[in-house]
């Protein structure tokens, strides 16, 4: 990927590159000016505890709404806005619109949920980050213990003295940390005991092939008692039949996310399912909409 090269591929314009580069300028471009007027927004997904079936959370997911290409997922311009560094405004922008609309549920009288955040790399390692997130709790009045950021564990892994310190911080303001994608990046598990976490997310790829692999189901099960020996709460990421949740409970997992129980969906719809918990029961399925 560009990543490597990003710096250089700016200035040395050479000829095989004039496919590629003027689109990617182009849509950096748009980024920026769709920032400014407002063509990004949040899905969020619900993330439902397994015993009660009550929503307990949501994973804010951003969308750009592009006004030629149409809506565009975060695949298609995170890694473009992590090169250029133009994460730093687009991640704000999401931390602080997540509070915002999780502070206007509670305000609505809606049960209280936590809102997840999905916070890159780069974004990780700006100096005023913590800043960031203080600013966005004080700005919006959402209670920090309703927040929850989302790690990657590569992330941590590669500069764990400076990693540590600042989760620490972010913990002392009161907001939870879960690591994203758990399972997929681990080098050395005896590092994991450093981080002051709150939660695992287990990937996906252990849960799609659950009902299938042994293995897999081994894999699952195992990272459930591996977070709660070490005192974290486990959620279940990608969850999409009644026989991965039926697993999943019986392995004592924590909560689940997924299309089974729900699909990303806008701030409204997730309103709705907060009034009527009784339509979240746990296999059955959810829509937007
Ligand atoms: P993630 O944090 O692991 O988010 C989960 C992704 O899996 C989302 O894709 C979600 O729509 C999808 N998903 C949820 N349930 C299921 C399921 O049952 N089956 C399948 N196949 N997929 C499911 P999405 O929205 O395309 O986001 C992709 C990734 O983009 C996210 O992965 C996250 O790493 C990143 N991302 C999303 N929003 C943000 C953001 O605001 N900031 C940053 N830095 N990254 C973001
Ligand atoms: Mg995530
Ligand atoms: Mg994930
Ligand atoms: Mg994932």
């Amino acid at each position: 990927r560009a990543k490597e090269s990003g710096r250089d591929r700016f200035q040395f314009y050479t000829p095989c590159m004039r496919e590629a580069e003027p689109q990617r300028l182009t849509l950096l471009e748009d980024m920026r000016v769709g920032l400014e007027r407002g063509e990004f927004r949040l899905d969020y997904q619900p993330q439902i505890d397994l015993e009660t079936g009550r929503i307990t959370g949501v994973e804010a997911l951003v969308r750009w709404d592009h006004p030629e290409l149409g809506t565009l997922m975060p695949g298609a311009f995170i890694p473009l806005a992590e090169d250029s560094g133009l994460i730093t405004n687009l991640g704000q922008w999401v931390m602080w619109e997540a509070c915002r609309q999780n502070k206007e549920w509670a305000e609505a009288g809606l049960p209280p949920v936590r809102v997840g955040v999905n916070v890159s790399a780069r974004q990780f390692r700006e100096e005023n980050f913590i800043d960031q997130v203080r600013e966005a709790l004080k700005m919006t009045g959402l209670n920090p213990a309703n927040l929850e950021l989302e790690i990657t564990e590569s992330l941590i892994i590669q500069n764990k003295s400076h990693a540590v310190p600042v989760m620490q911080e972010l913990r002392s303001l009161g907001v939870k940390l879960a690591i994203d994608d758990f399972g997929t990046g681990y080098s050395s598990l005896s590092a994991l005991g450093s981080f002051p976490l709150t939660k695992l997310k287990i990937d996906r790829t252990f849960i799609s092939m659950m009902d299938t692999q042994t293995q897999q189901r081994f894999i699952a099960r195992a990272i459930v008692s591996l977070g709660h020996d070490m005192g974290l709460s486990v959620i279940a990421e990608g969850v999409e039949t009644a026989e991965q949740l039926e697993l999943l409970k019986s392995f004592g997992c924590d909560e689940a996310q997924g299309y089974h129980l729900g699909r990303p969906m806008p701030a409204e719809s997730i309103a709705q399912m907060l009034m009527c918990p009784a339509a979240v029961a746990p296999g059955k399925a959810v829509h937007a909409g």
